[in-house]
C-alpha cells in the first residue's frame, strides 16, 4: 500500500492521472519506448539526450529520428518527414545536465501540436526544484497540460538515492504495468526508499519555500560569478557549469577549490567536447547565502591564481 500511495502522490504532484514506480529512472526509460511504440511509429530524440533514453529507444522497433540539440528547425523538418508514420513521440531531457540548459518546451509543444505528436520529457534534472512549485520544466515554461509523459527519478533532488517513475495518462500507465519489462521482471523499490520519497513530496507540496529558495540561490551564484568575470553555461538552472576550456586548468582549479573545503567537479573530454572543459557546480537547498558567497570568493582567488581571471 505504501507503493500505491506514493504512485498516487507522484501523479498528484505532477497533476497527471496515474504513475508507476521503477527501481530507477534508467529502468523507467528502458521500459517505456518498447512498450509504447511499434514499427509503424516514430520517435524523435534530441541528440544530447541522456544515455538511458538512448538505450530505451534502442530497444524499441519504431523509426528513429535524431534532431540537433534544441534545434527547432531541425525538429520541424524531422516531424514533417515522420508524418508518414502512425504515431510520433518527441523525447527530450527537460533540463540537460552537462550544460545546465533547459529544453525549449513551449516551442516543442507547439510543433507537437502542429504535427500531431506526443511529448515525452525526462525530468531527472528538474523534479523538485524547477518552476514556482518545483514541479519541473513543464511548470517553469507553462506547458503542464501539453506534455503527455514524464519520466523522473526519486534519487536526485528528492534525495532517496534510488527509484524512478513514469507519470501520465491512466491508459498509458495501465499498459506499462502489463508490458514494461523492467517493471514486470524486477523487484520494486525498498520500503525505506518509498518512505523517503513520499516525505520529500509532502515537503514540496506543503509549501513552495524550498523551490523558491533554490531559484534565489541559483540566481545569486550565477550573477555573482558572472560579475566576477566567469562564464556560466546554461540559464536559471542550479547546475552551474563554470566554463574554462582547458582540461588541465579545470582539474587544478577543482583541486584547489577542494583544498579550500569546496567540493566541485572538473569535467573534460570525453565527458564533454574537446576544448569545453568546465567545473560543474551544483547549488543545493541546504546551501546558505554565506556558503554561496564563500564559494564565489574562493573561485575568484583560485581563478586569479591560475590565470582564468585577469
Ligand atoms: N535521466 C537523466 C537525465 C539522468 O541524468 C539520469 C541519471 O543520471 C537518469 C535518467 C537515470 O536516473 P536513475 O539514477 O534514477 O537511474
Amino acid at each position: 500500500s505504501i507503493h500505491k500511495d506514493l504512485e498516487e502522490k507522484i501523479a498528484r504532484f505532477h497533476q497527471r492521472e496515474d504513475a508507476i514506480l521503477y527501481a530507477s529512472c534508467f529502468d523507467a526509460n528502458a521500459g517505456i519506448f518498447e512498450a509504447l511504440l511499434t514499427p509503424e511509429d516514430a520517435v524523435l530524440s534530441d541528440e544530447l539526450n541522456h544515455a538511458s533514453i538512448i538505450d530505451g529507444i534502442r530497444l524499441c522497433k519504431a523509426n528513429k529520428y535524431r534532431y540537433k540539440h534544441m534545434d527547432m528547425q531541425d525538429l520541424e523538418a524531422k516531424l514533417q518527414d515522420a508524418q508518414k508514420h502512425r504515431l510520433r513521440l518527441v523525447a527530450t531531457d527537460g533540463a540537460f545536465s552537462m550544460d545546465g540548459d533547459i529544453a525549449p518546451l513551449r516551442e516543442i509543444c507547439q510543433l507537437a501540436q502542429k504535427y500531431n505528436a506526443l511529448v515525452f520529457i525526462d525530468e531527472c534534472h528538474a523534479t523538485g526544484f524547477l518552476g514556482p512549485n518545483g514541479r519541473g520544466t513543464d511548470e517553469l515554461l507553462g506547458v503542464m497540460d501539453k506534455v503527455t509523459i514524464i519520466n523522473s527519478t526519486l534519487g536526485k533532488a528528492l534525495g532517496g538515492a534510488a527509484g524512478g517513475y513514469t507519470t501520465g495518462p491512466k491508459p498509458l500507465i495501465d499498459l506499462l504495468r502489463q508490458r514494461s519489462r523492467p517493471y514486470l521482471f524486477s523487484n520494486s523499490l525498498p520500503p525505506a526508499v518509498v518512505g523517503c520519497a513520499s516525505k520529500a513530496l509532502d515537503l514540496l507540496m506543503d509549501s513552495n519555500a524550498i523551490a523558491q529558495s533554490m531559484a534565489a540561490k541559483t540566481q545569486r551564484f550565477r550573477s555573482k560569478m558572472t560579475a566576477a568575470g566567469f562564464t556560466i553555461s546554461g540559464k536559471d538552472h542550479p547546475i552551474c557549469p563554470v566554463m574554462l576550456g582547458d582540461a588541465r586548468l579545470a582539474a587544478v582549479m577543482a583541486e584547489d577549490m577542494l583544498n579550500r573545503g569546496i567540493y566541485v567537479i572538473g569535467f573534460s573530454y570525453p565527458v564533454v567536447p574537446k576544448g569545453k572543459a568546465r567545473i560543474r557546480v551544483q547549488i543545493s537547498a541546504v546551501h546558505s547565502d554565506e556558503d554561496i558567497d564563500r564559494c564565489v570568493e574562493a573561485f575568484t582567488e583560485v581563478g586569479r591564481k591560475h590565470g582564468a581571471l585577469p
